[in-house]
């Protein structure tokens, strides 16, 4: 899979950057030789944490030094499982769950009617339920730090149509957010 760029806010740092897509987060360049340096190398970044006493060491100590074990790496290729379902108006839904160790870790839908006009919010709905389990799927096996940023990103990307459920729940949500110069 090519990793797909744009600019955005990066997930690591915060900064205005062209961003990589890996393992589900968005990070900028600094950031992406970062986390695989992390994932490299756990064991001397858990070290290098302990021996500077970071702040990072101090807060989550109780968890883990530096939280890192938790962090599981995702393999660029993952099994997946497709599903052909039904809606209740006998609308064909195709269901695709990515397995790691037999455990969930995203789910994606499809219809074979991507274009039908009146499924259009039907299919942003379930885009959005889909990508909101996926984080949260990702947060359990994978130890991934859920953000309100990451959440909104997501409402915002399940949006197909101006003011549909998502755009909608993006727009209030927005609000909230303290660190944003807009
Ligand atoms: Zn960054």
């Amino acid at each position: 899979m090519t990793p797909e760029k744009h600019t955005e806010r990066c997930d690591g740092c915060g900064k205005e950057a062209e961003l990589t897509e890996t393992h589900g987060n968005e990070f900028c360049r600094e950031c992406v030789e970062l986390a695989a340096t992390i994932q490299k190398k756990p064991e001397t970044i858990k070290r290098i944490c302990s021996l500077i006493k970071s702040d990072l060491h101090h807060e989550q100590s109780t968890t883990s030094e530096c939280g890192l074990s938790v962090l599981q790496d995702l393999p660029e290729v993952l099994d997946a499982v497709r599903y052909r379902t039904r809606d209740r108006e006998l609308n064909t839904w195709y269901v695709s769950v990515s397995e790691l160790d037999g455990n969930p870790v995203e789910i994606f839908a499809s219809t074979a009617f991507d274009r039908d006009d009146h499924l259009q919010s039907r299919i942003s709905n379930l885009t959005t339920i889909t990508r909101l389990v996926s984080l949260i799927l990702r947060n359990v096996f994978l130890g991934e730090v859920l953000t309100l940023e990451k959440t909104i990103k997501q409402l915002q990307r399940s949006s197909r149509q101006k003011n549909d459920l998502p755009d909608m729940l993006t727009n209030v949500l927005r609000s909230y957010r303290r660190d944003v110069e807009e």
